[in-house]
């Protein structure tokens, strides 16, 4: 034998085993459902999830089995985390927002056997529970509750569960491929699809995360991750978290902007993680209080494009540095992040800016492509003006859905993103749309990215989603829809003539129209599809159709 190295599988109880044996009183603040807010640390939290593994394994739970959970951002979601993965079950974490009919259909195709929800979810519960065929459990995230038990009267609440067991557990050695949790994409088309992540894959989308050219995460750090647990597992960030010794702080089912400025300055929050939908509430709020949210050094923005005006406003009026990334719940979810090159660094702060909006460049352990799909994947330049197709192949990056027989990739085994972006030379990723909210005006393609970065660029509007209307000319032209800021008039003409000058004419928006708000999805997305099934012949009512 030349010599060995020794052979350690990367699992997700040594993130907890690591934080606890050397961050242990770093400090985890959690505000519960019931409006308390609790303070614990890693080392309690390694505990609890111990108690927990302890009592899923009473239950009769065993490896590979998956475990569900309908919950906010807080304490006891944290140890369930922990405490399913590390025992080596599966931790589905559920969009609440998902429709009844979808939530029967994601339980009964992940085949889960114990349900965990907050009390908030009771009404939602009972009205799916007669549906769910393998749910044998129901545990209500709480201390025993007379309410619920009214109603559910063989629930188990949280606190039982764990306070009668011991933290004494030895977390078993799994094989790295295990499955660990289970993430559905939201559906907007046919059924939720899911994504079965790996104790590997999420430890090394750990690691990629914490690099300072990802999101640069330390022990120094406060992290709030305000994307959901069961958005793409909050974007990785309560496992990265435990690997650098972050203290996190999670904000519960509050997520308006003045609990989340408040949250900020008591917790003393470092690093903030979520859509931008959160970050325009957030800004309202601090303009509002006149808070500077001095701790806050960087924010993370994701799940759809970052508006120019919200990395502006952070950086000169919060000295807060937003960092834009992309990705999906088929990649983990990180693909891409936007951190300067060294060549960057002398450019003026407005050459900067125009690099920090694109969704910056893949991390090492991911890489892209743009490619033609309607020519076979043909290879497209990466010369930061020709859009295609995102593909994209990893370490972290979905192959088959959780119960297909087929494989999700393209034959030779890259993953096609239904994004269409452009790439630079340096690997920049600029998106540009959703293959399915394109606009394609007489057989040219409109950026829908573009159009909303532009209305936000108006200081009357707070956020606009721009949608293709039928048209008898053209197919489809661009209309936007813009909600404006609180206090704010303009008109509808005035929002058109914004774009003059900005974007080719024949790119300029064929209609504005005024919403009190613009619908939005369980992610804090905003909800084209709705909008396009509103205002889809909008022109046509109108006879815009010159
Ligand atoms: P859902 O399908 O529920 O929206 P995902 O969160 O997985 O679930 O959505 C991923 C999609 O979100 C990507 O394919 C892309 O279209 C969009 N997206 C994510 N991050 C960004 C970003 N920074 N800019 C633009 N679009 C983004």
């Amino acid at each position: 034998m030349l010599g060995k190295m020794m052979h350690r599988p990367l699992l997700i109880s040594h993130l907890i085993q690591h934080a606890a044996r050397y961050h242990g009183d770093t400090v985890i603040t959690s505000r519960e459902t019931d409006g308390s807010t609790t303070v614990t640390n890693w080392a309690k939290l390694h505990d609890n999830s111990k108690r927990l593994a302890n009592a899923l394994a009473a239950l009769g739970l065993e490896q590979g089995d998956r475990v569900a959970t309908i919950a906010w951002n807080n304490r006891r979601h944290l140890e369930i985390w922990y405490g399913v993965s590390g025992s080596g079950m599966v931790c589905h974490t559920i969009n609440p927002r998902l429709f009844p009919q979808q939530i029967i259909y994601v339980i009964n195709d992940a085949e889960d056997q114990v349900l965990f929800f907050e009390k908030t979810f009771l009404p939602l519960v009972i009205g799916v529970k007669e549906h769910l065929k393998t749910v044998k459990h129901f545990v209500c995230m709480t201390a025993p509750d007379e309410e619920v038990r009214a109603q559910i009267p063989e629930v188990i609440f949280y606190d039982d569960l764990v306070d009668n067991q011991s933290a004494e557990f030895d977390w078993p050695e799994l094989d790295e491929n295990a499955p660990s949790s289970l993430c559905y994409t939201s559906g907007t088309t046919g059924n939720p699809k899911g994504v079965l992540y790996t104790n590997r894959t999420t430890v090394l989308h750990s690691f990629c995360i914490s690099l300072p050219d990802s999101i640069s995460l330390s022990a120094t750090d406060v992290v709030l991750p305000v994307v959901p647990m069961f958005h793409a597992n909050a974007w990785g960030l309560p496992y990265a978290a435990a690997m650098v010794g972050a203290a996190v702080s999670l904000p519960g089912p509050n997520l308006d902007g003045h609990s989340l400025a408040s949250l900020i300055d008591k917790d003393g929050v470092t690093l903030a993680v979520g859509v931008p939908t959160i970050w325009q509430t957030l800004l309202a709020a601090a303009k509002e209080t006149g808070t500077k949210l001095p701790s806050l050094k960087r924010n993370v923005v994701g799940g759809s494009s970052c508006p120019s005006s919200m990395i502006r406003t952070f950086h000169n009026d919060f000295d807060c540095e937003t960092l834009h990334a992309w990705g999906m719940t088929e990649t983990s979810p990180l693909g891409s992040a936007n951190q300067l090159k060294a060549k960057h660094k002398d450019l003026s702060d407005e050459d900067k800016l125009k690099v920090r909006l694109s969704q910056g460049r893949p991390p090492f352990g991911v890489e892209l492509r743009i490619v033609d799909a309607e020519k076979n994947n043909k290879l497209l330049p990466n010369d930061g003006k020709t859009p295609g197709n995102v593909q994209i192949r990893g370490y972290w990056i979905v192959d088959t859905y959780f119960n297909k027989e087929q494989s999700a990739l393209e034959p030779d085994g890259w993953f096609d993103t239904g994004d269409i972006a452009t790439l630079n030379e340096d690997g920049y990723l600029m998106i540009r749309d959703r293959a399915k909210d394109l606009i394609k005006s007489g057989g040219e393609w409109i950026s829908s990215v573009e159009l909303e970065d532009i209305a936000t660029t108006h200081p009357a509007v707070a956020s606009a989603a721009a949608i293709a209307a039928n048209h008898p000319k053209w197919d489809e032209r661009p209309v936007i829809i813009a909600q404006l800021e609180p206090g704010h008039e303009v008109t509808e003409q005035e929002l058109i003539d914004h774009y003059l000058g900005k974007i080719a004419k024949w790119q300029i928006p064929n209609a504005v129209v005024l919403v009190d708000a613009i619908p939005i999805s369980g992610t804090g997305k905003m909800l084209k599809k709705d909008l396009r099934e509103q205002y889809g012949n909008l022109l046509i009512e109108r006879g815009l159709v010159d």
